[in-house]
């Protein structure tokens, strides 16, 4: 028999989360069925999305229900194994969510190759968030040499990666991201061509000073001010790929101030900016081999750099999730469970 300890919602927030609205409990699993798995879990991913899993309000994925675990990609160690895909000790990427254990079906998870990468990179760099910043900014962002592209929450996996895959087809790369030591990161070990702050007074003229040539790209991570002090600089033809608005996830009302939509209608307007949102899901079906294979190589030569953020403790997810929401991870988040 085997026990896991998992975390449930416990309330659904309003507003910030807080760790009242999780509880932490065990449970017995039942053996596994023919054609199932049981699993360990190693490490456990954190991303933002689950703050609208937590919520009841309409999306594109449904939301966790009252007392049900908290949904998250893992990385996960087979401990027995009623399929012939997988053996006992194979290590996989799975969907198993916040918990110690959990059985599920064999073709629900893909084996991993250890020797390849450091496991825990499938879910960052390797992985979903990897993918998000390859695909979007590749299938919409279409950056092209001498471009100028502009990526907020810069020294995370979607925003480090966005701005790295830039230079890489030649663009100037502008990462924004919160506090000295990100910004540090961000432009001296990411290498982009200039990195801001945006908790700073003077933001949007610091901004205004780093695109003398206006932007092309606004991979927009964020929403909030800094999507305000954006918007008044692209150029003609810009691209906007809308990834994430997480300045705006713990919202429980709408935004104090003016109503900026009609300036911001006007910029599309008047600019022929392209404004097009996704999920990184709907492209894995086209992009996914070809991510895995540019994302090794840039890896492997250097060209792509990246940062983890590792919390030890299953026990400490909530407060570690909770922090990612106010900035306080540097890198991508992951909890090593196992
Ligand atoms: P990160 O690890 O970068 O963490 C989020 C970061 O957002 C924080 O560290 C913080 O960085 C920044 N942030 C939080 N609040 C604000 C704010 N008000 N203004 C500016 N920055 C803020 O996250 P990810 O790289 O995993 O995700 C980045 C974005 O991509 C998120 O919006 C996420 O929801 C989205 N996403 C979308 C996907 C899709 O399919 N569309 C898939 C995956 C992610 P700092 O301290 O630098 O401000």
């Amino acid at each position: 028999m085997v026990e896991s300890t998992r975390i449930v919602l416990a309330s659904r927030p309003v507003g910030a989360p807080t760790p009242a609205n999780f509880r932490i409990e065990t449970v017995e699993l039942p053996p596994p069925a023919e054609g199932e798995v049981v699993l360990r879990t190693l490490y456990l991913s954190l991303d933002p999305y689950m703050r609208g899993r937590m919520s009841a309000a309409e999306s594109y994925a449904s939301p966790v229900e009252i007392d049900e675990v908290m949904v998250a990609g893992t990385v996960a160690e087979v401990l027995e194994s009623r399929d012939p895909s997988l053996a006992e000790g194979d290590v996989v990427l799975a969907y198993s969510g916040w918990q110690s254990h959990q059985v599920v079906p064999a073709g629900a998870v893909r084996k991993l190759d250890p020797d390849k990468a450091p496991i825990s990179t499938a879910l960052g760099v390797l992985g979903m968030p990897g993918f998000t910043a390859y695909s979007g900014l590749l299938k919409i962002g279409q950056p092209k040499a001498g471009e100028t592209l502009v990526v907020a929450a810069a020294s995370g996996p979607v925003g480090s990666a966005v701005g790295q895959i830039a230079r890489i087809k030649g663009a100037r790369a502008i990462g924004i991201a919160g506090g000295p030591d990100k910004v540090a990161y961000v432009r001296d070990d990411l290498g982009f061509d200039a990195a801001i702050d945006h908790r700073a007074p003077d933001f949007a003229d610091q901004l205004r000073a780093a695109v003398p040539d206006g932007i092309d790209i606004y991979f927009e991570n964020v929403g909030g001010a800094v999507a305000d002090a954006v918007y008044p600089l692209l150029n003609t033809y810009a691209r906007v790929p809308v990834c994430g608005l997480i300045a705006n996830y713990n919202a429980a009302d709408v935004p104090e101030g003016p109503d900026r939509l009609p300036a911001f209608y006007s910029r599309i307007l008047t600019k022929s900016v392209t404004v097009r949102g996704f999920i990184q899901s709907e492209f894995v079906k086209e992009m996914y081999k070809d991510f895995l294979r540019d994302m090794s190589g840039w890896i492997a030569d250097g060209s792509v750099r990246y940062r983890e953020d590792i919390v030890e403790g299953l026990e400490n997810a909530p407060e570690a999730f909770i922090g990612l929401l106010e900035g306080r991870n540097f890198g991508k988040l992951v909890v090593r469970v196992g």
